[in-house]
C-alpha cells in the first residue's frame, strides 16, 4: 500500500521534519511489522534522518554541504541549480524505515527530513510499507 503527502517548503533550503506525517501513513497502512519506503520523485531535494533535537544540526548540515557542494564557473546546467541537483544525489531521494508495533523504528534523536535544496517548492513525499 502506498500513500502520499506534501511538503510545502518556505525556503531556498531547509530541512523539515516529516517524521509524524511518514509515522501517520505508516498507522493508515495497518501495518504493525515490516519496513517503510519513504520516497521523494524530485531531482533538487531529498530525505535523511538525523538529530531532530538541537535545530543546530540541521542548520550546520546545510551549511556543510554548501562548503562541499559551491557554486562552480564551470557548471553548464542552464536553470543555474546544479549544487541543488548535487545535494540531492548525496542526500538521496529515498530511505527505508523499520516498523514495529506499527510504528518506525527511530533512536531517540533520530527524525526523518525532507531536504529542500531549490525551494520554495511544494514537495511529493510518497510512503510505501511493506508488511513481513
Ligand atoms: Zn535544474
Amino acid at each position: 500500500m502506498k500513500t502520499e503527502f506534501s511538503v510545502r517548503t518556505t525556503k531556498r533550503e531547509e530541512m523539515v521534519d516529516i517524521t509524524s506525517s511518514v509515522q501517520r501513513a505508516v498507522r493508515e497502512s495497518g501495518v504493525s511489522s515490516g519496513f517503510a519506503i519513504v520516497y521523494v520523485p524530485h531531482t533538487t531535494c531529498g530525505v535523511t534522518i538525523n538529530e531532530n533535537a538541537d535545530p543546530s544540526v540541521r542548520h550546520d548540515i546545510l551549511l556543510g554541504l554548501d562548503h562541499m557542494v559551491p557554486q562552480l564557473a564551470g557548471f553548464t546546467h542552464a536553470e543555474g541549480n546544479s549544487p541543488a541537483h548535487i545535494k540531492s544525489s548525496l542526500v538521496g531521494c529515498s530511505l527505508q524505515v523499520l516498523v514495529d508495533g506499527g510504528s518506525l523504528v527511530l533512536g531517540t534523536w533520530q527524525g526523518i527530513f525532507l531536504c529542500e535544496f531549490d525551494g520554495p517548492r511544494t514537495r511529493r513525499v510518497i510512503v510505501k510499507v511493506v508488511p513481513d
